[in-house]
């Protein structure tokens, strides 16, 4: 079949993904592919040095500023063990939300009292085994820490190391966290079980990604830990949570596809409201963010929220999930057919949209997804495809958007989505159609000629 190319490229609105030349020396190698033949199906493929030097980053933004901090990685933005071994390796802790999670965290090498268990409501074994291991534990709610109390008076086990979570006041309508009354109530609680609960301090995590509303809140929270220790509590640490942003793709191209963007683009005309993508730039990022979060000056106080912290003799920590795994890995499939439409194509890869996790929120996966021809030939034109899933659902797409492909797409190609690791990867996948879960192929070293690989270690 010949297919003509169609409009011409400033008509397609591209995202391409910043340049990251360790998935570029992966493609290079041949690896992709044989991967693909290997596995026969999609897969993602991990590597854990970029997530290594994003928590280095974050460690020396730490270390810069004078702060005595600890990283913990939310773990719930990828499921993989290598994170997890990353993380204990690089003196790191995990934050974890459930027992399976406690689990393999342990289970990889890190420390019980490196834990940080979040959530809201916790399962009573998640929580007694938080105790047990010595976690701290974020606590949710006042009836939660009634129960946190009950079970470490119970026991024989050591005292429960607690964390207020604070419902922050720009987010009044969180689910989550403790409002100024409840909080004054835990705090007596603590005090009046001060034998069996050790109140650290407190935590927050502020959906956003901008800088100005967590250092207020975490300036606010470091005043809340000198109250607590008047009333003769340790309140000596605050969790500041997650949430530092990443850039996929750069200023500029972010803001003309955001301004070009409309139904046209999209395979049926489908419409994406701009205020449901994540942002795909930010202008300050990862370890960045970070340092510039502890030169931020709180409302009010005239001083950067890392002098703050520091005369307060307060130790903070932070949980990023997403930063950490910026660039710390892909995802592969294969297109099985591809179909002609009115100006565009619609091709059809070997897994699902679940797999690339951001149809949960009404928008879609941005970065363009590489093209990785089975015969590889030079650029000949502009060859605009929509990609679909293998599946019977009508709204089971990859990407709605027509992607201004370089060559035209065929089966037995391979589409490489870039900088999936955080979240895209596995939060929503599920075995629809009893189609077996993409493995992960972890590439240790990036650094040598012919990387090689090995499956992630993750126990489930
Ligand atoms: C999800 C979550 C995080 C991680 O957020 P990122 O945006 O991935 O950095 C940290 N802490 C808590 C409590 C969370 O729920």
């Amino acid at each position: 079949m010949e297919v003509t190319p169609a409009t011409p490229p400033a008509a397609w609105p591209s995202v391409p993904a910043l340049p990251d030349p360790a998935t570029d020396r992966v493609v290079a190698s041949g690896l992709v592919a044989e991967l693909a033949y290997a596995f026969g199906g999609p897969y993602h493929f991990l590597l854990p040095d970029a997530f290594t030097a994003n928590l280095t980053a974050m460690q020396k933004a730490l270390t810069d500023a004078h702060v005595e901090g600890f990283v913990y990685y939310a773990k719930k933005a990828n499921k993989a063990a290598v994170f997890v071994e990353r993380a204990a390796a690089g003196g790191a802790g995990v934050d974890v939300a459930s027992t399976a999670e406690l689990r393999e965290a342990l289970g990889h090498g890190v420390p019980g009292a490196d834990l940080m268990v979040t959530g809201p409501a916790k399962d009573p074994a998640l929580l007694h085994l938080a105790v047990q291991h010595g976690a701290t534990v974020a606590v949710d709610a006042l009836d939660e820490l009634d129960r946190l109390v009950c079970l470490a008076s119970t026991g024989r086990i050591r005292p429960a190391r607690v964390l207020l979570r604070a419902l922050p006041a720009t987010q009044p309508h969180s689910r989550f966290g403790m409002d100024d009354s409840e909080m004054t109530t835990a705090l007596k609680r603590c005090r009046e079980a001060a034998d069996v609960v050790r109140m650290e301090g407190f935590s927050f995590h502020l959906s956003g990604y901008t800088l100005q509303p967590r250092a207020d809140l975490a300036a606010r929270l470091a005043d809340l830990c000198r109250t607590a220790r008047l009333q003769g509590l340790p309140a000596d640490r605050i969790s500041i949570g997650g949430g530092l942003p990443v850039s996929y793709t750069d200023a500029a191209t972010w803001r003309a596809f955001l301004d070009a963007q409309r139904p046209a683009h999209y395979h049926a005309g489908k419409t994406f409201h701009t205020g449901d993508f994540y942002p795909y730039h930010a202008p300050v990022a990862g370890a960045d963010a970070l340092a510039a979060l502890l030169a931020t000056r709180p409302e009010g106080t005239g001083r950067a929220l890392a002098e703050l912290i520091r005369d307060a003799g307060i130790r903070l920590a932070l949980e990023p999930g997403r930063a950490l795994l910026d660039r710390a890995g892909a995802t592969v499939f294969r297109i099985q057919g591809v179909k002609e439409r009115d100006g565009y194509q619609i091709v059809t890869v070997d897994g699902t949209s679940l797999s690339l996790s951001e149809q949960w929120f009404a928008s879609e996966y941005l970065p363009d997804p590489q093209l990785i021809p089975r015969h590889p030939a030079p650029a000949t034109g502009v060859f605009p495809a929509s990609v679909g899933a293998a599946t019977c659902l009508e709204s089971d797409m990859l990407t709605w958007r027509k992607i201004a492909f370089p060559h035209p797409p065929r089966p037995g190609d391979l589409l490489l989505y870039p900088n999936t690791a955080g979240y895209q990867m596995d939060s929503n996948e599920s075995r629809f159609h009893d189609l077996p879960l993409p493995p992960k192929a972890v590439i240790d070293r990036t650094d040598q000629p012919r990387p090689r690989w090995r499956l992630d270690r993750h126990f489930t």
